[in-house]
């Protein structure tokens, strides 16, 4: 089984209803075991910032797929909940960015592992750090320290319901 950190983002629409819908979908996956889910965070726009505010999650998954399957499935549930890609950085329903990948660096044309961002990303460490309280390799140990010395209010990254469980996840109505 391969461990695998995703983080999830969505700003159009019913924003909770769609982490629950991608999150439902990867639980429906074969072969993808979903083990924790953080809490979710609400963070305004950065880099195109004139768009609405945006919802994070990162879920730790285990699972029996390769990498490229990883990021088959990952778009073929942004397309199930119908994204449309219109300019990079933009509003999107949603959004599943594989963060890491056992601790394995990858770098083909089409997946870059670690994600090449995240380690800027406030919204993107916040909820990664709530699901591993003990950093067991070096990608989860940079991501811990490199938070400490990112400042999460500044960088405006904002409880907005805390999660302690998957199934509370998925029933929760917003
Ligand atoms: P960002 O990558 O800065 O978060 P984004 O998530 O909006 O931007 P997308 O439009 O979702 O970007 O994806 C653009 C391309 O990124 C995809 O076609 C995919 O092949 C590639 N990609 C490279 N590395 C990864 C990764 N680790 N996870 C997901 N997609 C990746
Ligand atoms: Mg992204
Ligand atoms: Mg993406």
């Amino acid at each position: 089984m391969n461990d695998v950190y995703l983080s999830i983002g969505t700003n159009i629409g019913e924003r909770y209803e769609n982490l629950q819908h991608a999150v439902k979908l990867l639980m429906g996956t074969e072969g993808v075991e979903v083990e924790r889910i953080s809490s979710v965070y609400e963070t305004a726009a950065v880099g195109f910032t004139n768009q609405a505010d945006f919802l994070n999650i990162a879920v730790y998954v285990k699972t029996i797929h390769s990498s490229s399957e990883m990021l088959k499935i990952c778009q073929s549930i942004e397309n199930e909940l119908g994204r449309v890609r219109e300019f990079r950085w933009g509003p999107r329903i949603i959004d599943l960015d594989i963060l890491l990948y056992n601790h394995e660096n990858i770098e083909t044309e089409s997946l870059i592992v670690p994600h090449p961002r995240m380690y800027e990303r406030a919204f993107v460490l916040v909820p990664l750090i709530d699901i591993t309280p003990t950093p067991e390799n070096k990608q989860l140990q940079l991501a811990h320290r490199t938070m400490e010395q990112l400042d999460r209010e500044k960088e405006g990254v904002i409880l907005w319901k805390t999660i302690d469980m998957v199934d509370e996840f998925v029933r929760f109505e917003s």
